[in-house]
Formats: structure tokens, sequence, C-alpha cells
């Protein structure tokens, strides 16, 4: 058995299946995988990879990951909004939005 039909993680043998991908919520397509049985990873070839990334692109979801530096105004802090991001989740000034602490390092913004 050659050493790609294993899963990187678990060593469990790879399916070959169609799987659905979704990027930020986005359906992306249905594209050729190797799956693992066991932990549900999915693989996917270079070639499948770039044509993922292409279509993420095409749907303006990529680089939407951004960092950004904290600043201050008076006693609390703010954090700026890339351009990019503001648009894709349509956030407007003076929208209410909802800020949870999932843990120490990770808050989510709902809109
Ligand atoms: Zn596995």
């Amino acid at each position: 058995m050659k050493d790609e039909d294993l899963c990187w993680e678990c060593r469990t043998k790879l399916v070959k299946k169609f799987v659905e991908y979704s990027l930020y919520g986005v359906f992306i397509g249905k594209f050729p995988a190797r799956v693992c049985e066991k932990c549900k990873e999915s693989f996917f070839s270079e070639e499948t990879s770039k044509k993922i990334t292409e279509l993420a692109k095409q749907k303006g979801l990529w680089g939407l990951q951004a960092r950004t530096k904290v600043g201050q105004a008076g006693k609390t802090l703010d954090i700026r909004l890339p351009k990019k991001l503001i648009e894709f989740i349509n956030l407007k000034k003076g929208k209410e939005v909802t800020i949870t602490p999932e843990s120490k390092n990770k808050i989510v913004i709902t809109v």
C-alpha cells in the first residue's frame, strides 16, 4: 500500500469520495477527495486545492482573514476591521453587534 493512501492523522486507509466544501459559510462546490472513514478528515489533490482556491477568489472569499492592531480610544480599546471583511459581512456604522468571548484568546462578533 502506498503511503498517500493512508490518513496523515491516524494512518487509516483513505476512501475516494466527493465532498462538499464551504468557506466562511459560503458553498464552494463538490470536489473529489480522499476521505478518512475514522476521523472524517478529507484530503484534496494539489490540482483540486488550486481549483478550490480559484473558486474562493472568484467569490471574493480569499484574503478575508487579516491581521489588525488594537487601538485605544479613552479607556476602551478598538479593533479596526479591514475593508474587504466589512464588505463581506455587510457591516455599517451604527449597526449593533454582539461580542461574545469563546475562550481567553478568541472572541466572536455576531452581526
Ligand atoms: Zn484519519
